[in-house]
């Protein structure tokens, strides 16, 4: 697939950060090629338009990035999952990877996807996932752009589906 491709090529690869040995996944770059960015947006519409989604659950930071242009087009509430302590008050909160959202942001029965920039050992998506779920909210499926697979990140979601647009050695 040429979006694919585009995506890939436009995500910039930096060595040795936060942590030497650690080859951090820069998706800025991919913001800065319109195409590129567009594409990324539309091959999730794609996928979520008609599967009744009501809540893309945008983890904090970079899936307030991606999450809400899903959200407009698909016609679905954009919900903020926060790390710990950014939120005025009324939250809750799960799991190690701690996140957070506004009490009433969802309803038990709706249908949710969690929407991040990228996957590596599955923590965070975990958290958000329990944090929904927890209130009743449905998660159907996980969305990144990109998979770091050898971390596994995937086995600790459970049964839970996971979609991603590129996966990275
Ligand atoms: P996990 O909880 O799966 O170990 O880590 C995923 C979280 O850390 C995501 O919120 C993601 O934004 C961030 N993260 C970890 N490694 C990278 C990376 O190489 N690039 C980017 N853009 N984010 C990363």
């Amino acid at each position: 697939d040429d979006r694919i491709s585009r995506i890939s090529s436009s995500i910039r690869v930096i060595p040795d950060f936060p942590k030497p040995g650690i080859l951090f996944q820069d998706i800025t770059t991919l913001l800065l090629d319109p195409k590129a960015f567009k594409d990324t947006i539309d091959l999730f519409v794609e996928r979520y338009k008609d599967k009744n989604i009501n809540v893309v659950a945008g983890v904090e930071a970079r899936g307030f990035i991606f999450g809400p242009p899903i959200a407009l087009a698909i016609g679905a509430k954009f919900v903020p999952m926060r790390k710990p302590k950014k939120l005025p008050e009324y939250s809750l909160e799960y799991g190690t990877d701690k996140m957070e959202m506004h009490v009433g942001a969802v309803q038990p029965g709706e249908r949710a996807i969690v929407v991040d920039d990228l996957i590596a050992t599955g923590g965070t998506l975990n958290a958000a996932i329990r944090l929904l779920e927890r209130v009743g909210v449905t998660v159907v499926e996980c969305a990144c752009v990109i998979e770091l697979p050898e971390l596994k990140g995937r086995d600790k979601l459970g049964n839970k589906p996971l979609f991603v647009l590129v996966s990275s050695a």
